[in-house]
């Protein structure tokens, strides 16, 4: 059948017909919002390259959370930004850094609410790279000795009450090498959300401004994907199903939309996305300049990742777009 029998505009004459054939929803249930946690009393402090979003130490997070969880968010992810960085990023796995703190506060005030740590060193090496730097290999990712340093974070995380880990370095076997960890300290309970097809992005900018984690040499190429690539894409994931990853990430997500459809297609795990920090910012600047409605934009941009196939959002619009999802 085709005109004039068949008029897809009879099915968008009213709201209520509109409802009834939508196809995609958007609800704060899909959304995970990250939060810097760093040292200190007392601070909130505005980060300058992602307006709206706040360095906070551990003693401003219990208000936060609950705040967090009353917009019905089910979920956080921690960012640490320590008080000294090594060679390693040893902080990262001190039984009382500040992310380890973090959680134990966020888990007291708000135990519902869903505490998921970014796994990685970035934040907490001198020289601003994932992990351990093998300086014999001029400088690339020693990629088992970081696997081992991971493992330890990740099991203080666990320690600390930590609902999900999320190893983002894009280390070769680092699901597996967790799970195993985990599992042998009887952290079978913890899930582990693995940013699986992470990119060599350029939308990560003013994250690492926030994080201050931009490298100090080199770039994250000879670890991150290559943005040309899909298929590499589908392998990575694969990898980290196998090794009994619980939830798989693609990262960046409005310049990937793609891969997020096709690893939505291949698998049959919860697909995660993360709407970093310059899509944030590149909204923010549009709509402070008049030239888009913020809003609109906003909530468009969030249904366009669930409509390719994201189950949940990492994202830092999720408070504002909770309370304009909650009101109608
Ligand atoms: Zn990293």
């Amino acid at each position: 059948m085709s005109f004039p029998d068949t008029r897809p505009r009879r099915l968008r004459r009213t709201p209520a017909l509109r409802r009834l054939v939508r196809e995609t929803t958007l609800a704060p249930d899909n959304f995970i919002f990250p939060l810097f946690v760093c040292p200190g009393k007392g601070v909130k402090n505005e980060i300058s390259s992602l307006p709206g979003q706040y360095h906070f130490s551990v003693d401003n997070l219990a208000r936060e959370a609950e705040e967090i969880a009353k917009l019905g968010i089910p979920s956080v992810i921690l960012f640490g930004l320590p008080e000294k960085k090594d060679e390693v990023g040893s902080e990262a796995w001190a039984p009382d850094g500040v992310v380890q703190r973090a959680v134990r506060t966020i888990k007291k005030a708000v135990p519902e609410l869903v505490v998921a740590v970014d796994a990685c060193f970035c934040e907490y090496t001198t020289h601003g790279h994932c992990g351990v730097i093998d300086r014999e290999r001029g400088g690339a990712l020693d990629n088992d000795a970081t696997l081992e340093n991971l493992g330890r974070a990740a099991l203080s995380y666990a320690r600390a009450g930590a609902d999900v880990v999320a190893p983002s370095g894009m280390l070769d076997g680092f699901v597996g090498f967790l799970r195993e960890g985990l599992d042998e300290e009887n952290f079978d309970h913890v899930a582990i959300l693995s940013y699986a097809a992470k990119y060599a992005s350029a939308y990560y900018g003013p994250f690492r401004a926030a994080a201050d984690s931009t490298p100090a040499f080199g770039d994250r190429h000879g670890y991150q994907m290559d943005p040309a690539n899909v298929r590499e894409a589908i392998r990575e994931v694969a990898l980290d199903v196998e090794e009994g990853a619980d939830i798989v990430m693609v990262k960046p997500a409005l310049a990937y939309l793609d891969v997020i459809g096709e690893v939505r297609r291949e698998f049959d795990v919860p697909v995660a996305a993360y709407n970093v920090s310059g899509e944030y910012a590149m909204l923010k600047a549009a709509a402070e300049k008049g030239w888009i409605d913020h809003d609109r934009t906003m909530l468009e941009t969030l249904l366009s990742i669930r409509r390719a196939g994201a189950d949940m959002i990492l994202t830092y619009h999720a408070k504002e777009a909770a309370k304009l999802l909650r009101n109608g």
